[in-house]
């Protein structure tokens, strides 16, 4: 399998260079040349476990980097981290409603499903090939603590990861900053995610620096984060009646990885009748999927705050399958980002996201509210990225017959104060992080700045960290 950048400019690399490169040297992201369709293979796939089943899902993309056999143990020990013996289990929570809980997780959100695998696909690579690297990443909360959990006591990573200062909550910050292992490294930027997001993509965009320390990407920006996610869909589809019975899912989104890899799972041969793309009110994707224009605003903070974000990196990735993969439409739109803030979906490209993608924008209220609802209907305790899903399920659904699954991203305990105000009571954190709130914390403060975070991730590397 080889992959291809969106933007046209950088070399096509087998799965181990895309895994280690991150961002292409174009400024372009990274997708498959082909799509494989393996729906033959998913009809075979029902009763599996879960780790078997992810498995056959990403072998088409890790191609003969590695022998399918090494790639299994990988995966199983991915996800043996994982609280719950069903990795992702499926619950309902209505006559056709139900809910994959994607949190149970050593830190507790979906982003560990990928990033898990992620530690050890990094460390093998690496270690068969000799090198080191510098893995710098932007984190709006989630991506922080599942990526240092991932990569921390490895020796041949270093890890530095921005969050944007006083905007994440305490339970997320401290589940990166008390992780005191020498090879992690956690800055606190003056700014909001986006202003980390473009730092990081700022010194990727610097190739002698990002030759110098080697650096590499644990964002969603790297190809190997989404893979891992399309498996989740399948499995969630075969315990429901798939791959042939149509789906909808609707997907807590900022970025857009998980939706993107949605899609991964449609053109492997999923069906999927829609995916519902469920924001906070920062909702430029929401808004670009109605109206075919997207134009960046200021992030907002809400209580949703892993979704605090204007721009998704991942947008760039369906704008490419939905331009019909011209790189060159794809620059014009990146560059219209750069200098206007804004860009315009064609007319066919817009029918076409439309075809399976529903934007729905969900206020704070409706975000308390669904929480209440969920808790007063069924008893279970949802997170407010989970209640966004809800809420944008419900206005977007078409067909009543139609199942729909809304992606459980994150553990309530990660977001205490949101739902204490919806049901009037605080959810516990699970035994393994009661004492969270009492371990020591360490990390730097820097400002917004490529210069001076260059020179902090120089002094990083200089002191063998
Ligand atoms: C990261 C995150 C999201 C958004 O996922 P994207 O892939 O960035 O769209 C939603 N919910 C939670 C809890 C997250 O951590």
């Amino acid at each position: 399998m080889d992959y291809v950048s969106t933007r046209g400019l950088a070399p096509r690399l087998g799965f181990e260079d895309v895994l280690l490169t991150g961002l292409a040297r174009d400024g372009g992201l990274y997708v498959p040349e082909t799509w494989p369709n393996i729906s033959d293979e998913l009809h075979r796939l029902a009763g599996n476990t879960y780790a078997d089943l992810a498995t056959r899902v990403m072998l088409p993309f890790i191609g003969d980097a590695m022998p399918a056999e090494e790639f299994a143990q990988l995966v199983s020990r991915g996800v043996a981290t994982f609280a719950h013996a069903a990795v992702a289990p499926l619950v309902q929570i209505g006559p056709n409603d139900w809910i994959l809980e994607l949190f149970h997780g050593p830190t507790l959100a979906f982003k560990d499903v990928a990033l898990q695998l992620l530690g050890h696909l990094f460390e093998r690579t690496l270690t068969a090939r000799g090198g080191r690297m510098t893995v710098l990443g932007a984190t709006s909360g989630d991506t922080g603590s599942a990526a240092i959990e991932a990569m921390r006591g490895r020796r041949n990573i270093r890890v530095v990861m921005l969050h944007p200062k006083g905007r994440v909550s305490e339970v997320q910050r401290r589940q990166m900053t008390t992780v005191l292992d020498d090879n992690i490294h956690n800055v606190a930027i003056e700014g909001t995610f986006d202003d980390c997001q473009a730092l990081v993509k700022d010194l990727f965009n610097d190739l002698d620096f990002r030759d110098a320390v080697q650096l590499g990407a644990v964002n969603s920006i790297n190809w190997a984060r989404l893979m891992p996610q399309a498996a989740y869909y399948v499995y969630a589809s075969l315990l429901l009646g798939g791959p042939d019975r149509a789906l909808t899912f609707s997907v807590p989104t900022g970025n857009f990885g998980d939706c993107y890899a949605g899609l991964i799972a449609e053109r492997l041969g999923l069906h999927i009748s829609r995916l519902v793309v469920a924001t906070n009110r920062n909702d430029i994707v929401a808004r670009a999927l109605t109206t075919g224009f997207y134009d960046k605003g200021e992030t907002e903070p809400t209580m949703s705050p892993s979704m605090d974000i204007q721009v998704s990196s991942n947008f760039e990735r369906l704008l490419y399958e939905v331009e019909g993969r011209d790189p060159a439409v794809v620059r014009a739109a990146m560059e219209g980002l750069r200098d206007q803030g804004s860009f315009q979906l064609g007319r066919v490209a817009l029918m076409q996201a439309r075809s399976l993608f529903t934007g729905r924008a969900v206020s704070e209220e409706e975000t308390l509210d669904t929480i209440a609802r969920v808790h007063g209907e069924t008893g279970l305790v949802i997170d407010p990225h989970t209640a966004v899903g809800i809420a944008a399920a419900r206005t977007a659904r078409m067909q009543r017959d139609i199942p729909v699954v809304t992606l459980a991203t994150a553990h309530p305990a990660k977001f205490p104060d949101a739902v204490e105000r919806a049901i009037g009571k605080r959810p516990a954190l699970p035994d393994r992080l009661a004492d969270l709130l009492e371990r020591p914390e360490h990390y730097d403060v820097l400002p917004a700045d490529a210069d001076k975070l260059k020179a902090h991730v120089r002094s990083v590397v200089g002191n063998g960290g």
